[in-house]
């Protein structure tokens, strides 16, 4: 099985019946883009920065990072690298910010609400992403959006941070994508709206499985109950992807589920256009793609999310599918 994946390398990720889809790869730190690249990623569709301010005992400048996000733009050359702002809050704290305990860290003071409060954590951290995007194929993708009073107040503060740079002559690409991490399920439901303000969505099923079903995804005494076979989850996905279709954004996934081998089959039917996973799960799920055809599965989507439980959703795909 090892040489057949070894022969994915360089090839398409095309399902049996010719519809194209994009394998990209998850990194956490700049070192990260050599696996992706090794094992023939696509792009990074997930560049998760919380690794630059963590450990540490003060923020990162922006020269720091700077340096951090053009390795991997120069690294991938054309490929798409989506950078994802600050996600800290919730399990991930940065000690020197002296964040409030909270009694419900998970929705509480994080991510985009952080960064919409500390502007100047925020706009260094654009000022080095737009510096690097003259380097590479940058997007931006904001965390735990929630409402779109926060698209429009991120992307209103990207534009001034763009009026600053124009200003002091520094190169950036004007046209830089902005999108955003669909995970939370007002998102999801609302996706509609939302499509119309950005270039893209990225699912982040980590959270939105955990917000969807109100598991906490770290709590081992309530594991059993974390399914992303879920069939409201998978509704949520499913409208989204359509959703953002239907207004023509391109739609990925970041979280786990994106590399699951039993849903993504179901995902390349929904109509995903990106997966992005961890690198060691790049060259199966192309070999996956490869071998299934999208317009068969698409005919079985109706009837599985009719299906009353994770686990017949589980049990239909082993049957019917795998
Ligand atoms: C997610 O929530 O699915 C995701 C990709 O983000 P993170 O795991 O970093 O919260
Ligand atoms: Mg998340």
């Amino acid at each position: 099985f090892k040489t057949k994946l070894e022969e994915m390398k360089g090839k398409e990720s095309v399902s049996r019946d010719g519809f194209k889809v994009e394998i990209a790869g998850n990194i956490g730190t700049p070192k990260d883009i050599d696996k992706v690249l090794e094992n023939d990623g696509e792009g990074v569709g997930l560049f998760r920065t919380e690794f630059l301010y963590m450990d540490r005992d003060r923020l990162p400048s922006e020269e720091e990072q700077f340096e951090a996000y053009k390795i991997v733009a120069e690294k991938l050359k054309n490929k798409p690298l989506v950078i994802r702002t600050l996600d800290v809050g919730g399990d991930k704290d940065l000690p020197y910010l002296n964040l409030p305990k909270e009694m419900n860290p998970f929705l509480g003071y994080r991510a985009i609400r952080l960064c919409l409060d500390r502007t100047d954590i925020f706009r260094t951290q654009l000022r080095a992403i737009l510096r690097a995007s003259a380097f590479g194929n940058i997007k931006i993708m904001f965390p735990m959006i929630s409402n779109l009073q926060e698209v429009r107040d991120a992307k209103a503060i990207l534009e001034e941070v763009k009026e600053e740079l124009r200003k002091e002559n520094i190169s950036f690409d004007n046209e830089v994508e902005i999108g955003i991490m669909v995970e939370i399920p007002a998102v999801a439901v609302h996706s509609d709206i939302f499509a119309k303000e950005v270039d893209f969505f990225s699912i982040g099923t980590n959270d939105l499985i955990q917000y969807t079903t109100a598991v906490d995804r770290g709590n081992q005494d309530i594991s059993h109950l974390y399914n992303q076979y879920h069939p409201a989850v998978l509704k949520l996905i499913k409208m989204t992807i359509e959703n953002g279709h239907k207004e023509g954004i391109w739609v990925g996934m970041c979280g786990e589920a994106a590399g699951d081998e039993k849903l993504i089959p179901l995902l390349l039917a929904m109509g995903l256009d990106e997966f992005s996973m961890s690198a060691s799960s790049i060259l199966k799920a192309r070999w996956l793609i490869k071998n299934t055809s999208k317009k068969e599965v698409a005919d079985m989507i109706d009837t599985i999310l009719t299906l009353p439980t994770a686990e017949d959703v589980e049990s239909f795909i082993d049957e019917k599918i795998l």
